[in-house]
């Protein structure tokens, strides 16, 4: 029998309507354990305790929620290799990348532990003489939280801490694919002291949990991150009843290499940028766009290290790519990469599936070339380890191709010209901009998000958190 997890309701742990396993996709006879699956009536109960947490949250003392979140953040990091195996474990990355995102999850936490203290106000003179006018920034109420399963701690804390830092309530509606980071995270933000209410877990299906979240009118404010399918339709939902809302969804995003960019940091970059963490991430540069004098070595360059790489069970030492995170996504992989192909594209490297000790999703990075920006596996996101090569002539074609995207998320350029770099960062028309470094991998300090069809509502993170957690009041007063 695996262990059964259950929901965090009103302060009480409670069994779900249903069960689910939690899967390894290195090795699918490992189940982690049976995670529990609310129903609408669960949910509701945790959004109705929520709101009555919310009136003494809202007020409590800043030192408190510091000493509160600094605590999860120093537990976090306290237990990150454990908390690190279990992420690898459920999600498919590396261990090196499970424990990494571990880390960052409890910098986070210990990041918004600070904040807490430094949320600040103005006050300034009013043009009516002897009036004063403070504008200070309060609590939303209760915030939505729905994350997806390919950063399955670092996503949730980067919600939950700026929620909890500014005294929101919070309802926690997890990926389906990883309940486990999910409610290990949960368990200790709980086990810190936060009071009934307050934080509730409710792990579930998107169509019941997640829709009753989307749909409830005592649900202030929703915090998403996961496909542009689902984003819009949670959108169309939450603005009808006017809900405070913010998106982060797909990516296609492009790494130009110019023609006089060092080789190695180009090949470094598009390595990590598009196959790490199996290229499941939304800031991945899935669309290698490329100069003709430099693209042949580097397809070979890029190639050589494909082939060098080694994919396997993400908790064996020495893997470098994981695999894919289910059944369904890899399907997904394997139609793109037919997709690209029937388009004209030829697959220079990898693409076929791959049998290791243990049953799993593995998959070879896969390398299309002579790609067009106008494919369809260059205009829709993938959401894996495959990637696509685009010959440009010069660096103005290279500008247009990259921003020729229905999304806006992270841009990257390797090249060694001043000039370039700096017209790149002004021109491309994404929220993230790389010089000679990776799309992915971003600090937890600075603002996260993104433009077009990537992104909706304020940015994510850092200091800049607070506009979509707080709500600013204007207040007058002649004394
Ligand atoms: P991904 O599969 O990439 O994680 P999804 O958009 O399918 O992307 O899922 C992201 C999150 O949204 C998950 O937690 C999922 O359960 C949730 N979700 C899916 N469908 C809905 C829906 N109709 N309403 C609210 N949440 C949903």
């Amino acid at each position: 029998m695996s262990e059964m997890y259950r929901n965090f309701i009103g302060g009480d742990w409670i069994a779900g309507a249903e069960t689910a396993r939690n899967i390894n996709p290195s090795d699918l006879s490992d189940v982690i354990g049976e995670y529990a699956r609310a129903d609408k009536a669960q949910a509701d109960t945790a959004i109705a305790a929520a709101r009555a947490a919310f009136p003494a949250w809202s007020m409590s003392s800043v030192q408190d929620r510091a000493n509160l979140l600094d605590a999860v953040g120093n537990t976090i990091l306290a237990r990150k290799d454990e908390l690190g195996r279990l992420l690898s474990r459920e999600e498919g990355k590396t261990l090196p990348e499970g424990i990494g995102e571990v880390v960052r999850a409890g910098q986070i936490f210990k990041f918004f532990g600070g904040e807490a203290l430094r949320l600040a106000g103005e006050k300034i003179q009013s043009i009516r003489p002897g009036v004063e006018v403070e504008i200070t920034r309060e609590p939303l109420g209760v915030v939505g939280i729905i994350t997806p399963w390919n950063f399955p701690i670092a996503i949730p804390a980067w919600k939950i801490a700026p929620a909890l830092c500014y005294g929101n309530c919070v309802v926690f509606k997890p990926a389906e694919l990883v309940p486990g980071s999910a409610w290990a995270l949960s368990e200790i933000i709980i086990k810190a002291g936060i009071p009934a209410g307050v934080f509730n877990l409710v792990m579930g299906r998107g169509s019941v949990v997640g829709d009753a979240i989307i749909n409830d009118r005592r649900v202030d404010a929703i915090s998403f991150t996961g496909s542009v399918a689902t984003g819009r339709a949670i959108a169309a939902k939450a603005i009808a009843r006017m809900a405070k809302l913010q998106l982060e969804m797909g990516g296609k995003n492009p790494l130009v290499v110019l023609d006089d960019a060092d080789l190695a940091v180009a090949v470094n970059c598009a390595v990590n940028g598009a196959f790490f963490s199996t290229g499941q991430r939304c800031t991945a540069s899935s669309r290698l766009i490329v100069g003709a004098n430099i693209h042949d070595r580097f397809v070979a360059a890029l190639s050589e290290r494909l082939g060098s790489l080694k994919v396997d069970d993400a908790l064996i030492p020495g893997t470098d790519i994981g695999p894919v995170v289910d059944e369904t996504q890899l399907k997904q992989n394997l139609d793109y990469i037919g997709i690209g192909q029937r388009e004209g594209a030829t697959l220079a490297y990898g693409g076929e599936t791959l049998k290791r000790a243990k049953q799993g999703h593995y998959l070879a990075p896969a390398l299309l070339t002579g790609a067009t920006n106008a494919m369809r596996s260059s205009r829709e996101e993938i959401f894996g380890p495959v990637a696509s090569v685009i010959k440009v002539k010069d660096y103005d074609e290279a500008l247009a191709v990259a921003n020729d995207t229905d999304f806006g998320l992270s841009a990257g350029i390797v090249t060694t010209s001043l000039k370039h770099a700096s017209h790149f960062k002004r021109q491309s028309q994404a929220g993230m901009i790389m010089v000679n470094l990776p799309t992915a991998g971003v600090d937890y300090h600075v603002p996260f998000g993104g433009r077009k069809g990537s992104s909706y509502g304020p940015r994510e993170q850092g200091r800049y958190a607070r506009e979509f957690f707080t709500v600013v009041k204007t207040a007058y007063t002649l004394p």
